[in-house]
């Protein structure tokens, strides 16, 4: 065993296999067939005794797991708001997979630590956010949400007199918890983890493009956590920060938002307008792996009183060593961790400011492209499509759930369904840098035949 390893073959092999998927993206299905979905049982098996050749490895997971796999990386998979890896990042994983860096101390990787200081910089820079905010590199906006949230949580405590590091929830005096009607399901998540339960917040209302309605927004002090968003999940609608945050923050609550793909609209000339104020806000969450199209595992939490998040999510031990310099752990929730400010640096330094606004700027120009054809076509639009998201539906919820089927069921491109105002409508999210204008009007035509179809039944 690991003899086998010492030449390239197996890299050879692998990399043959990727260059064989990224010729083919296109052209494969959007989401799986059912025969290869039903191909993954081949996966169900006891464990071997024996070991198995490397390349065989290589192999079968490229038989039976390639095929099962969604098009992220191609042009019309429009779900969930996830974006597709630009290939300069897949080119720096490919090779920084081999440092096989563990990013959580300096000493463990100087790179790391070296290229985290510099993307905290640089998307200070891009953001507009205060000189003394500070970054963590956390695997996606949940966990920037929950880092954040530690951070909120550690300096309303300690306003009142109370160190939650040491003197813990019981007793603790108890912190208001204002959150947004359409606030995302990772907030909730994180809430209920911390310990704040979800029957004690108190709601304030969302417009019908889903953004807060200040004036709904309950008086506020020193206990309050104030829950915001960049880019309704639906929708895509923005919070009136500049109106809610200067109130919020005189009457000292802590305000955190939730931007997880919308916070990018910032990095635009044409769309910044929509975060105007949003740099009032002490923490914000915001992915790299959506908007930015990094590889996964990608979020970034950033918090503009750096005290409160090194000390809330502060670790130490006798063989913690540190330096210096940056040291990742202090910065989020993990120890040991993927070094992922490496891909995110590649594709900052690859776009630069000018391609950040191209990019994000098309992505838009994409959603309007879509929500204008899909009119044409005869379905409703509920949303003013101000960022990247499309939301329709048709004149029954019958005809929406039969569309939204049938343009799954194609394989050709590929959405989700949500509910507004309490009716199934269709999402689309346009978030991959690969979306050309021709997937867009190849996808329009296939909900307008979808449509003629279902409407003829
Ligand atoms: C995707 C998303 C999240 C969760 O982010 P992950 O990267 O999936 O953890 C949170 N909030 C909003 C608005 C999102 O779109």
């Amino acid at each position: 065993m690991f003899q086998e390893l010492k030449d390239k073959k197996i890299f050879e092999q692998a990399r043959k296999h990727a260059y064989a998927y990224s010729d083919g993206i296109s052209d494969m299905d959007v989401f799986p067939s059912e025969e290869n979905i039903e191909n993954l049982k081949e996966f169900d098996e006891p464990l071997n005794d024996e070991s198995t050749e490397a390349i065989d490895v290589i192999d079968i997971l490229n038989q039976y797991g390639g095929p099962a796999t969604t098009a992220q990386t191609g042009g019309r998979f429009f779900g969930f708001v996830d974006g597709g890896a630009i290939p300069v990042s897949i080119a720096t994983k490919w090779l920084t997979d081999f440092w096989d860096q563990c990013g959580g101390l300096y000493l463990t990787s100087p790179i790391n630590s070296k290229l985290e200081s510099v993307c905290e910089l640089w998307l200070k820079d891009i953001f507009g956010l205060p000189s003394q905010t500070v970054a963590g590199f956390v695997s996606g906006t949940s966990m920037a949400n929950l880092s954040a949230l530690c951070a909120a949580r550690y300096r309303l405590l300690k306003n009142q007199g109370w160190d939650i590091n040491k003197q813990g929830l019981n007793g603790a005096p108890p912190i208001r918890i204002i959150a947004h009607r359409q606030v995302h399901s990772s907030v909730k998540k994180t809430l209920v983890m911390l310990g704040f339960g979800s029957d004690n917040i108190e709601w304030f209302d969302a417009d019908e493009q889903g953004r807060a309605i200040p004036e709904t927004i309950p008086t506020l002090d020193n206990s309050c956590l104030l829950l915001l968003q960049a880019g309704n999940v639906n929708t895509g609608g923005y919070d009136p920060f500049a109106e809610i945050c200067p109130v919020a923050n005189k009457a000292g609550a802590w305000i955190h938002i939730d931007g997880a793909f919308g916070l990018w609209a910032k990095a635009c000339n044409s769309l910044k307008h929509l975060t105007n104020g949003m740099e009032l806000a002490q923490s914000w969450a915001v992915d790299g792996h959506k908007t930015l199209n990094t590889p996964y595992d990608s979020g970034i939490v950033m918090c503009a009183d750096p005290e409160a998040l090194v000390t809330a999510l502060q670790a130490s031990a006798d063989y913690i060593i540190y330096t210096d310099q940056r040291e990742p752990i202090l910065y989020g929730p993990e120890m040991s961790k993927r070094s992922r400010a490496l891909e995110l640096w590649a594709v900052m330094k690859y776009l630069g400011k000018q391609g950040i606004d191209e990019m994000v700027t098309s992505l838009h120009l994409h959603a309007k492209r879509m929500s204008e054809g899909l009119t044409k076509a005869g379905f409703e639009l509920i949303n003013d499509v101000v960022f990247n998201q499309v939301l329709i539906k048709c004149s029954s919820p019958d005809l929406t759930k039969s569309v939204l089927a049938s343009v799954q069921q194609s394989r050709i491109a590929w959405c989700g369904g949500s509910m507004w105002a309490d009716i199934p409508v269709i999402r689309i999210s346009v978030c991959s840098w690969a979306t050309t204008a021709e997937d867009v009007d190849k996808t329009i035509a296939l909900f307008a035949k979808a449509y003629k179809q279902a409407n003829s039944n």
